[in-house]
């Protein structure tokens, strides 16, 4: 209802901001839907329209509060110049979002329920990545399997990725693959003392990302190495010389930087990323109370550990550590958004080409690590056990159809074929020579590129 409410108002106001121009005389069709006079409503030839329009507005109102107004405004602060329509809606929408969002924040901080206190530390985290959904997945990329994007679609919605009800049998135990852990039963999931202990075997998938029993090799070879490669790309793209897991770059250690950057004048920056679970219990308070009260402190959590672990060998040799931090459901420590915005000036020094970069490749790291968290909870997958149904429940769930479209990953992209001026791509080839600029160039896309 707002999403619609936002779309009609702001196509009411830019109708009545622009008809006028051109035909003067109806400009009494077009009362303000911020202070409607009802009298000239119901003499208006749109009489229908513009109660509607004050109606969405009071709507749009109640959630907003008194700075709707300001939102509905064509011109720009200055009075310079106008805006579009398409900004207008977006800036209507948004305090729909803002508005739900709070409504979620609020019911989950009221509630009882122990598990919602983790939820609301992922609810949370998760805000910090508003691209990897609204990514237009056209290459290797953004590109998301049907199943992949189905169980990070229920990570972000906090659906349970098994299904659970209270009505299930009391028997019905979820096992893990790896340690073997039971987890408690449907009717007493959540207990507090209970909740992301090692045995903690959920329907959500948590247990199943952080299982480390068996080494959990998919943690590293599906999230942390996908989104290291990245930031490796991503550095490269923005010109600097750059190694991928180079050896023997730290004295008297075997260690070895994710990636590193070299400068002209013999410097390093050696970079670790390091994946950040706010889920976690840990010792004293938990860790996901202290994520559901301050986002990002998982994030921090895992900077102080690789800096305790990196900076003083690294420093010592005259070079620079860089904690590259990524908490699961979104959330990027600071270090490695610094890094970014240093990427994004060092590629361009015009803001419109800076933005285009940060959004370019903070879209690719947030899809990186929603696919990486996806795919490890998927090779860890708990099962039903100790029940003579769990097999049924199983295969319930297994054989569940997918909502999307089976050939997804197949269907070409909507937007080809593309004019040579209309699409700015990246070219993302590496920028060997220290000071360079490069520059976005155009490309057309060819009709198989993925
Ligand atoms: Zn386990």
């Amino acid at each position: 209802m707002d999403v619609a409410d936002a779309a009609f108002l702001a196509s009411y106001c830019f109708a009545r901001y622009w008809v006028p121009k051109f035909f003067p005389s109806l400009q009494p069709a077009f009362p303000d839907a911020r202070y409607p006079d009802f009298a000239s409503i119901e003499t208006s030839a749109y009489q229908d329209r513009a109660r509607e329009a004050a109606a969405a507005y009071l709507r749009i109102q109640h959630m907003g509060g008194i700075s709707v107004s300001d939102r509905l405004c064509i011109t720009d602060k200055d009075n310079k110049k106008e805006r579009s329509l398409h900004h207008i809606q977006r800036d209507l929408t948004e305090v729909g979002d803002t508005y739900r969002a709070s409504l979620l924040e609020l019911s989950l901080r009221s509630s009882s329920q122990p598990r919602d206190q983790q939820r609301l530390a992922y609810h949370l985290s998760a805000r910090a990545d508003s691209l990897s959904f609204s990514a237009i997945p056209f290459d290797s990329d953004t590109k998301l399997s049907n199943r992949t994007l189905q169980v990070a679609m229920s990570l972000r919605l906090l659906e349970p990725i098994l299904p659970f009800s209270e009505n299930l049998p009391s028997t019905l135990r979820l096992q893990c693959p790896c340690c073997l852990s039971y987890g408690a039963g449907p009717q007493g999931d959540g207990a507090k003392q209970f909740l992301a202990s090692k045995k903690d075997v959920d329907h959500w998938g948590y247990h199943a990302y952080r299982c480390y029993v068996a080494g959990n090799p998919a943690r590293t070879s599906a999230h942390h190495d996908k989104i290291a490669l990245i930031w490796f790309r991503l550095l490269r793209h923005a010109g600097f010389i750059v190694k991928y897991e180079p050896r023997s770059q730290v004295l008297n250690s075997e260690k070895r930087p994710d990636v590193m950057i070299e400068h002209n004048s013999g410097k390093k920056e050696h970079l670790d990323v390091r994946t950040c679970d706010p889920l976690l219990r840990g010792s004293g308070t938990p860790v996901f109370t202290r994520c559901s009260e301050t986002p990002g402190t998982a994030a921090d959590l895992g900077a102080n550990f690789k800096n305790k672990s990196w900076k003083e060998i690294v420093e010592l040799q005259g070079d620079t550590f860089i904690p590259l931090c990524h908490e699961t459901p979104g959330f990027i420590g600071d270090a490695a958004l610094h890094l970014l915005g240093r990427a994004a000036a060092r590629f361009s020094s015009s803001n419109p080409q800076r933005n285009a970069f940060k959004t370019f490749w903070l879209t690719r790291l947030h899809v990186a690590n929603i696919r990486g968290v996806a795919e490890t909870i998927q090779q860890h997958m708990p099962f039903y056990a100790d029940d003579p149904f769990s097999q049924r429940y199983t295969e319930e769930f297994h054989s569940h159809p997918s909502p999307f479209a089976e050939f997804f990953n197949q269907v070409p992209c909507a937007s080809r074929p593309v004019s040579r001026n209309m699409r700015a791509t990246f070219s993302e080839s590496p920028g060997i020579v220290e000071g360079a600029t490069p520059q976005i160039v155009f490309e057309r896309e060819c009709e198989n590129d993925v």
